[in-house]
């Protein structure tokens, strides 16, 4: 494969943006592929190079790119103009579906992305609770502000800056870390700072480091630990809403959350996040409370129009039975290969999501360090070459969409044959 353009726009890119990419997980050594366009599971490069793409944006694309129907709803908005400072129905209709999905969400308040929505949550947990400490997971991602730049997962960890310069230590002393998958060491740090404990915030599955499951019964009992302890549970569904099952990972696990988050697939590729819950908590929201927010992008028109397409084509076509199903064959037709090489790594996933963990079955981030990383990126380049582009990174998981194809997936499978290391 030729990549002389992306090589130059990447020399270009260097001197005027910082490492040449706009989010660091984009900036694939020694260079990335500068994008052309894409559609369906295809992306192209500049230098007309097609690959298989299980990226898809890092989430959104869960009908693939440039799905006709979420197109042409962002073209019909473009027509009566793309931003107006005042409100909309499209902001009702789009909240309705969304409430309809999470029965939790009982109200909600729209951001312009993941991050936006995370940071706002705990605000308004901090708010409700009148407390200030907050625990996350370690390896859990919520976006790129100071209160969760600890132990993060994501490029965070990629790039080996899991806890970020530049935020201030008064800042960070108030998020407290946890492994996940221990609901003892939740207990113990619950009990310990129950006095100043505003929330608990974790990505249900933790897809950020690629997905790890949480173990049997986690979930429900950090539910009931922390009603038992007066601290709001904040489920970071942003990967994994609209992904595991219509109503994200609490209708798949059947946990209700006090707060949640959502973003990526609730604006079918806009730019798009929600934070909601519980009514007696958002009411505290500016301007019907005190907690302020607030947002000139907030309720973007056209993110609005693009994710009621999308919510409205997945609900119409039920495509979670289908899709989850492919996603279980292709992570089956992944663990025989890893198991006929005698490997021993881990197939792991849900629903649409997986990766191959260059190491055993992880639980933890701890764990998941563990795995051959470098490994895992020379893997990544074969597989380039071959057309079909992964995450960047271990730790990242990997995507699959309505629009992958059978001849996709066996391509992808014979890739993975020809690429996986045989055992040393
Ligand atoms: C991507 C992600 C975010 C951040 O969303 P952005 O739209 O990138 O700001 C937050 N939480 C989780 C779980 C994510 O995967």
């Amino acid at each position: 494969m030729n990549f002389d353009t992306s090589k130059e726009l990447y020399e270009t890119a260097k001197t005027i943006i910082p490492g040449g990419v706009s989010s660091p997980v984009r900036a694939i050594k020694p260079f990335p592929f500068y994008v052309e366009s894409a559609d369906g599971s295809k992306i192209y490069d500049a230098d007309g190079n097609e690959f298989i793409d299980y990226c898809m944006a890092y989430g959104p694309a869960i009908l693939g790119h440039n799905h006709p129907v979420i197109k042409q709803a962002i073209v019909r908005q473009l027509d009566k103009g793309w931003l107006y400072g005042t409100p909309t129905e499209l902001e009702i209709n789009l909240a309705k579906r969304i409430s309809s999905f999470y029965p939790s969400v009982e109200m909600m308040r729209f951001v312009s992305s993941g991050s936006e929505a995370t940071m706002s949550a705990i605000r308004l947990a901090r708010g409700f609770t009148k407390k200030n400490k907050i625990i996350k997971i370690e390896g859990g991602f919520h976006g790129a502000h100071d209160a969760v730049l600890v132990k993060a997962g994501s490029g965070a960890t990629t790039h080996g800056e899991p806890n970020s310069p530049g935020i201030p230590t008064d800042v960070t002393k108030n998020t407290l870390q946890v492994p996940y998958n221990d609901i003892e060491a939740m207990a113990k740090i619950i009990e310990k700072n129950k006095n100043d404990l505003a929330a608990v915030i974790i990505e249900p599955v933790l897809g950020n480091i690629g997905p790890v499951l949480p173990e049997k019964n986690y979930l429900k009992e950090l539910r009931a630990l922390t009603a038992e302890n007066d601290c709001l549970l904040i489920f970071d569904e942003v990967i994994t809403g609209f992904r595991l099952a219509p109503g994200g990972a609490q209708e798949y696990y059947q946990i209700k959350p006090d707060l949640t988050t959502l973003g990526k697939i609730a604006g079918g590729g806009m730019p798009v996040g929600v934070f909601g819950g519980r009514k007696e908590i958002l009411e505290l929201i500016s301007p019907s409370g005190p907690v302020y927010q607030a947002g000139t992008f907030s309720g973007s028109p056209c993110s609005m129009a693009a994710g009621i397409a999308v919510l409205d084509y997945m609900k119409q076509n039920r495509i979670w039975e289908t899709l989850n199903k492919k996603g279980d064959a292709f992570r089956k037709s992944l663990s025989e290969i890893v198991a006929d090489k005698k490997l021993n790594y881990y197939v792991s996933g849900i629903a649409s999501l997986f990766v191959v963990f260059f190491g055993e079955k992880p639980t933890n981030y701890q764990e998941v360090l563990k795995c051959d990383a470098a490994g895992y990126m020379e893997f990544f380049k074969k597989m380039l070459d071959d057309g079909i582009f992964l995450p960047p990174s271990q730790f990242e998981t990997n995507f699959i969409s309505t629009a992958h194809t059978e001849e996709d997936y066996e391509k992808t499978i014979a890739a993975f044959e020809k690429n996986l290391p045989k055992k040393k």
